[in-house]
């Protein structure tokens, strides 16, 4: 269910959408398609059990529901002819949903090539060429974010950092990470040990936002969730998945407004994966940030599976008092402003 309110933009005014997953962001019945296409065996008895479990409109168990939802999503991907497909229909699709003219998709290759048996380049490519396919067709520009994994190994991130230089010059604008964390969902992950990969990227042009400070707004102790943002803001990143942490801490909205650190909030997402308690909270955290200073950005997080629209999240936000209309308005021209993506 789309959360209502006002339109903020006019129904042809261009979106920026900053923060988007591939493994989120494709419609299900392209998803269906491609599985079958494919062969792969499925749980599910037809398209509408698929599109049910594919979607986390209804809520889940928390951040690991949703990266098992991604696991499934992730495997019908898992080809280039599926990567190639998924990109293409997610950037043309949002620009015929939403007008979204800057897009930036984000997706981890590493966990699309079913283990080490599909060739790395070979996904990328593929990705490559459906946002080049989707850029002729529709007027977008779009850009490529490689995702690399907490639960990883330091070589496989490694690769995927790899991936994204080798591609820097066609499309590949960042590098990100997320995932679960390998100690579990309490355990502390450690982002300085990134450093070198970040500089690597860095030499090549490549910019950073990094997943960090989505979870632990409500946690009994939030001081190593704070840590880690602190962590992630000595790496100079160029913006933040989520930081919806800082809205609890002073000293972190300060650094974020010093550094410049853009925050790409996606208000649903956290509803969804109940990092966030409810409508109201989310509300105060996003106006703390707002009538702070801290220059922020709204995104979906893949609409598909998190079941909004990038209009939706705007005008929910007008609607719950967390930002004002021309702020919500602001937010939309900081994200074409700050996007990574440059014409090429
Ligand atoms: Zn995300």
């Amino acid at each position: 269910m789309l959360a209502s309110g006002e339109p903020v933009f006019a129904p042809d005014e261009p979106l920026a959408e900053l923060h988007a997953h591939l493994g989120g962001g494709v419609d299900p019945a392209t998803m269906w398609e491609l599985a079958r296409e494919q062969g792969i065996r499925m749980p599910y008895e037809d398209y509408w059990s698929f599109a049910a479990a594919t979607n986390i409109g209804s809520g889940t168990q928390g951040l690991d529901g949703l990266n098992h939802v991604y696991e499934f999503t992730e495997l019908i991907q898992s080809s280039p002819e599926g990567v190639f497909r998924a990109v293409y229909a997610m950037v043309g699709g949002a620009y015929r949903s939403q007008r979204i003219t800057t897009h930036e998709v984000r997706f981890n290759p590493a966990k699309r090539n079913r283990g080490g048996e599909r060739d790395l380049d070979a996904i990328v490519m593929a990705a490559v060429h459906g946002l080049d396919r989707a850029m002729l067709d529709y007027p977008v520009r779009a850009g490529l974010t490689l995702m690399m994994d907490r639960a990883f190994t330091p070589k496989l991130n490694a690769a995927v950092v790899e991936r994204a230089i080798r591609f820097s010059n066609r499309g590949v604008v960042a590098i990100d990470i997320g995932g679960p964390r390998p100690g579990g969902p309490e355990a502390r992950y450690d982002y300085s040990a990134l450093r070198p990969l970040v500089e690597r990227a860095r030499e090549h042009g490549l910019r950073v936002t990094f997943h960090v400070g989505e979870e632990g707004v409500n946690a009994a102790d939030p001081r190593p969730h704070i840590a880690e943002m602190h962590q992630v803001l000595d790496l100079e990143v160029d913006r933040i998945g989520h930081g919806i942490m800082a809205a609890y801490d002073d000293e972190l909205r300060a650094r974020l407004r010093e550094q410049d650190v853009v925050l790409e909030l996606c208000p649903t997402s956290n509803l969804r994966t109940a990092a966030v308690r409810d409508e109201e909270q989310m509300a105060e955290i996003v106006y703390e940030l707002a009538s702070d200073g801290v220059p922020l950005v709204v995104a979906t997080d893949g609409p598909e599976m998190i079941g909004t629209r990038l209009r939706a999240e705007h005008a929910m936000l007008v609607r719950l008092g967390a930002l004002t209309r021309e702020q919500a308005r602001d937010a939309n021209r900081r994200a074409h402003e700050r996007s990574f993506v440059r014409d090429r």
